[in-house]
């Protein structure tokens, strides 16, 4: 018998009741507080990261090695803004730990010198469209004459495009995740700066010649965000084909490519020739983007929050986020560990905090004890998971799988499928409480969403603790019976 995924109603309305309102005017205690946080609080917390059948969203868990990394790191609590070698080697174990991430997606390090931990996917959007929104401006001003007007670091946006002569920042995409236009809107380019270039809803991909149109606007610099993949369907946006492409009009354009593959890199891991060729395709030529979001929280199954950003100008990244004239930091910042060995730059200049938590420990512990085989044996089980879920809901009277395609077979169609299924009920008076009914099992967990218009949901395999048969024994027991009500 599985244990629930959620918390019963009575343990959500115990904890919320036994809640403090106020701070105690003499503190209860550490014995009286662990007791609260044990018996009265933690049993009204889901099972999201714990359970391997908890499927909304893409949550990921989090690996034993990495949750005791991840206790280290309060334990021992470093700041890791500042690279101080000869006071702690924790610069030394993020920048170890970013290069062998580079290294599992296989990235080159050396082409991504900008990389750095941040607190999820979005902040690495955030970091992404900034670096972006520089380099675009400035690459107008540049095309105009200008060489030092078009820096929107130091003049901010307003004079930079006004001497770049431009009216408009864009944001040329495809079915982008909502945090980019969460992003777009806090960087100062607006939620409605976006540019649909998509084919058709069904595939998610890009249509490049609505793209090179797109570009080609005047008084317009252009950032190309390329989804990979996207969340509702797990489909990627661009092939290997595609991004050379892309490639050339942006170097044509001046444009800035920025890849969000919050959960869609390690399907660079996948093994050719087996049925994975299809993602394969999609994670193609991600290296010829200028930069690229990853979550670590989510497929690597490491404990909230860590996520990165690899992009492949350096300086471009201290012009952006320089910590400016601190003298009782830059005193440490410039420290070598010794004339051979190249310097770490110090995280506050390259990323959005100052102070920063040492997210970097639990990835470098879970990379360290899975390896690059330990992770793709994860991702194939997971994969084979969300295939198995497919073929289900595929071969069943009650559910279609989204999106309908009857021009291509099962087989081709699951050859697509990554880690997220997305269905709905054929029968609309089962659709609108679809989603509520599985939950209500309260032993596996999917997300709502809409499709087409219309109600669907989802199902997103991320946790590193799946089996398969396991696994897709209860979906088929829980679906089954909601089915026959
Ligand atoms: C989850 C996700 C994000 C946002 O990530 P957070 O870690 O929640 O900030 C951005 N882009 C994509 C494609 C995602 O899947």
């Amino acid at each position: 018998m599985a244990a629930g995924v959620l918390p019963s109603e009575s343990a959500l309305q115990h904890a919320r009741t036994s809640l403090l309102s106020k701070i105690p005017p003499n503190g209860h205690g550490d014995q009286a507080t662990r007791h609260h946080l044990h018996n009265d609080l933690v049993p009204g917390l889901n099972k999201s990261s714990q359970s391997p059948n908890y499927y909304g969203f893409v949550t990921g868990g989090s690996t034993p090695i990495a949750a005791f990394a991840d206790n280290l790191v309060t334990a021992h609590d470093q700041n890791v803004q500042v690279h101080l070698p000869h006071e702690t080697a924790a610069t030394n174990i993020e920048d170890a730990a970013l290069r062998m991430l580079c290294d599992l997606v296989d990235l080159i390090p050396a082409e991504w010198p900008h990389r750095t931990f941040t607190t999820g996917a979005t902040a690495s959007n955030v970091i992404g469209l900034i670096c972006g929104r520089e380099y675009v401006v400035r690459e107008a001003a540049r095309r105009v004459g200008l060489f030092n007007s078009g820096s929107v670091a130091e003049h901010g946006l307003f004079e930079a495009m006004t001497a770049a002569e431009i009216d408009r920042v864009q944001i040329v995409t495809t079915v982008p995740h909502s945090s980019l236009r969460k992003a777009a809107a806090l960087v100062g380019l607006g939620r409605n700066c976006f540019i649909d270039v998509g084919c058709d809803t069904a595939s998610r991909s890009f249509d490049i010649t609505e793209l090179a149109r797109a570009l080609k606007t005047p008084r317009t610099a252009s950032i190309i965000a390329v989804s990979c993949a996207e969340i509702n369907t797990g489909l990627f946006a661009t092939n290997g084909h595609d991004m050379r492409i892309i490639r050339k009009l942006a170097d044509e354009y001046g444009a800035w490519i920025h890849v969000d593959a919050a959960f869609g890199l390690p399907a660079r891991l996948l093994p050719r020739n087996v049925g994975y060729d299809a993602l394969l395709e999609g994670v193609a030529g991600v290296e010829l983007a200028d930069s690229i979001t990853g979550d670590a929280h989510k497929l690597l199954n490491v404990p909230y929050d860590c996520g990165f950003l690899f992009s492949k100008s350096l300086a471009l990244a201290q012009h952006c986020f320089q910590n400016p004239n601190a003298a009782y930091l830059a005193t440490a910042a410039s420290q070598p560990t010794n004339a051979s060995e190249p310097s770490i730059p110090s995280p506050l200049n390259i990323g959005i905090e100052n102070s920063r938590r040492f997210r970097a420990l639990p990835v470098y512990a879970s990379l360290m004890a899975y390896g690059k085989i330990g992770y793709t044996e994860m991702l194939v089980r997971q994969i084979s998971l969300a295939r198995a879920i497919a073929t289900y809901i595929e071969g069943h009277t009650t559910y279609e799988l989204l999106p309908s395609d009857p021009s291509r077979t099962l087989e081709q169609r699951l050859e697509s499928v990554y880690v997220i299924v997305l269905f709905r009920a054929k029968n609309h008076a089962l659709g609108d409480g679809l989603v509520q009914r599985i939950n209500g099992s309260k032993r596996i967990y999917v997300s709502g969403t809409q499709w087409d218009g219309k109600p669907a949901a989802r199902f997103a395999v991320s946790n590193w603790q799946v089996d398969v048969e396991r696994d897709i024994a209860l979906i088929k027991e829980v679906m089954d019976d909601v089915a026959r009500d």
